[in-house]
């Protein structure tokens, strides 16, 4: 672990304690963050990728989102979580990430919010021979108050952010952000990931009230990304 590293963790270590006060939906006290998880579904496996389910907490809280909708069952997998599951808990559930063809971190929370246990997981990914995608909310810069893609993209391979609208106002209808600001934040991360990551994609819903599917193709494109088109109500 070279001393860049080591600097940036001891910021992440701040950053993760001062993010404590900023989840809108923690529903765990900060006494349960280091306790290992036994029961829970910390990783899944869907198609021949292997999904990492690092945190349950989001700074959004998207109204087509089947967790704020009283369902927590993702593919036969109930992703609740109780507890923020330590790095090497993750890792020794992998075991061997070459057996997969990528490793995604996902699960029902934005992994950003946990960036040192993500960094921490994927560089072992990436020492194993495995492949790394990151999806997320694009808020992972707002939120930790720096560019965080420098780091990402020494052990994440592709992005794929979830662009969600083509305009603010449709954005807080769909989202509600708890930061001010998180449209803007995600478009800048949008046109800043490629300039850090190879593979980047954005993503929008289909068939979400007032949601313009071409202008959300054409905000990500003009911003050097590819355009995923989502349908409504199919998840993973
Ligand atoms: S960012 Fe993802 S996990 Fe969080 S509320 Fe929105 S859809 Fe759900």
């Amino acid at each position: 672990m070279h001393s860049l590293k080591h600097n940036a963790e001891q910021g992440l270590e701040v950053a993760e304690q001062k993010l404590d006060i900023l989840r809108p939906n923690q529903s765990h006290p900060t006494s349960q963050a280091n306790t290992t998880a036994h029961d829970e579904t910390l990783v899944y496996q869907i198609g021949n990728n292997l999904y990492i389910n690092l945190t349950d907490r989001c700074t959004l809280t998207c109204q087509f989102c089947p967790k704020h909708n009283g369902c927590t069952d993702v593919k036969g997998y109930d992703l609740a979580l109780e507890v923020r599951p330590p790095a090497q808990q993750i890792i020794d559930l992998i075991a061997d990430p070459s057996r997969y063809d990528c490793i995604v971190f996902c699960g029902y929370g934005e992994p950003t919010l946990r960036l040192k246990p993500l960094l921490e997981i994927a560089h072992w990914v990436k020492q194993h021979g495995g492949k790394t995608r990151l999806n997320t909310d694009g808020l992972g810069n707002l939120v930790n108050k720096r560019n965080i893609l420098p780091e990402l993209s020494e052990y994440i391979d592709a992005l794929s952010i979830s662009l969600n609208a083509h305009n603010e106002a449709t954005y807080i209808q769909h989202c509600q952000p708890a930061l001010p600001g998180s449209y803007e934040a995600m478009l800048a991360f949008v046109a800043l990931a490629p300039h850090y990551i190879k593979e980047v994609s954005a993503s929008a819903i289909n068939g979400l009230e007032g949601v313009d599917i071409a202008a959300c193709r054409q905000l990500a494109e003009s911003r050097g990304v590819h355009f995923k088109q989502r349908e409504l109500d199919v998840v993973g």
